[in-house]
Parts: C-alpha cells; structure tokens; sequence
C-alpha cells in the first residue's frame, strides 16, 4: 500500500509515494541549497515544472541559512507557493544536523502557518545528495511535523511525498514507531 495517514488534533498527517511538482497542495517544499541557486533532484524538478519566476524571486531573496527556509510564489506549479528549505549536508551526525534538519522543517511550517496557507507538501530534505540516512531523517521530519501540528491549529494537511520506495518504507516505519511510542505514553 502506498499511502498512510493519521489524525494529529483534526488534522491530517499522510505519506504517499510520488512527485511532488505534481502536489496541489497551497505549498510544496523544496530542498534547496544556501544559496537558492537551483541543483539537481526535487530542486531541479521543481524549477523545471514552475518555470523561470521562482528563481527570478529566489534570486531577489539572495540566500537562506542551514536550517531555515523562505518562500516564493509557485510560477506555473499547482502549488500557489514554493518554500524553500535548507537542510543539512550530513557528515557524521556529530555537526548539529539533527537540530538543523528539525529547523528546515519547523520554520517551512511556520512560514506556512504565517502566510495562512492549510496544506504543506514535503519531500524527503537532504536524504538525496545531502546524504542524511533516511532512517534517521525521517524520524526527525515525522517527529518535527507531529510536534508543531499538536500546538499549532493553522495547517489542516502534511503531505509527505516520498520518491522511492526505499524512502516511503523508511518513512513508514518511522510512522508506527512514534505513533506507537505516543499511545504507549
Ligand atoms: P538534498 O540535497 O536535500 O539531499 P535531493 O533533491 O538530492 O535533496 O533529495 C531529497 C529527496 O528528494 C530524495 O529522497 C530524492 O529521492 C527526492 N526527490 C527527487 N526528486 C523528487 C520529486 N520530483 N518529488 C519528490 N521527491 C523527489
């Protein structure tokens, strides 16, 4: 099965396998460089789908830090808004990554949160060429999520769409063991 979804105080937290440029949600989130200077994987996807506006205003923005985010309007995407988030590149786990993967997803959410946008799609941020073991990235990504969605009542979806397989089952996992230790609380 290649969907999961569960509730988190009315609202809805999902995983499915797919591409995101092509999400209809009011954001999609790229995993984007420092310098929003456009790459390979999901960030040349998402160039590619919305067209030369989104990196016109990336270049208008100038740059983002580790751990942080910004946002742009979607160009031609059916996403009305790109955000922009910077993980980390991982080198040993022992340079902060945890804590800056966690803020690449916290302050996407806030963005969205404070531009009064309902649905969030995600990829899986710097589990590709970044490097971050999935297995480790995606508990931070679920457990980041789960976290803002309990104290914070704007955002009614969390879409996680996942490219591969190997992502989506890691990802999966990662699910029912939060869950899981959550109930058991
Ligand atoms: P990073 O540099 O943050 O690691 P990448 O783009 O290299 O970013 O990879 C992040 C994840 O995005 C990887 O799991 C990759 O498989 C996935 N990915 C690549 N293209 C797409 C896409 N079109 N939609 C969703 N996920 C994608």
């Amino acid at each position: 099965m290649d969907k999961v979804e569960i509730k988190i105080d009315g609202a809805t937290l999902s995983l499915v396998r797919g591409d995101i440029t092509d999400e209809s949600t009011d954001a999609i989130v790229n995993a984007a460089n420092s310098r929003l200077a456009g790459g390979g994987g999901v960030d040349g996807a998402i160039h590619r789908a919305g067209g030369p506006e989104i990196m016109k205003e990336c270049r208008a923005i100038g740059g983002c830090p580790t751990g942080s985010a910004v946002i742009t309007s979607g160009g031609r995407l059916k996403a009305r808004h790109v955000i922009h988030a910077v993980g980390p590149v991982y080198r040993d786990g022992g340079h902060g990554e945890a804590e800056l993967l966690a803020g690449a997803y916290k302050r996407s959410l806030e963005l969205a949160t404070e531009n009064g946008l309902k649905s969030i799609a995600f990829p899986s941020i710097s589990t590709g060429a970044y490097g971050y073991p999935v297995e480790d990235a995606s508990r931070i990504a679920l457990g980041t999520v789960m976290d803002f969605l309990k104290k914070h009542s704007g955002i009614k979806l969390v879409r996680f769409v996942l490219f591969s397989e190997k992502d989506f089952n890691a990802y999966r996992t990662a699910l029912e063991e939060l869950t899981s230790t959550a109930a058991s609380r």
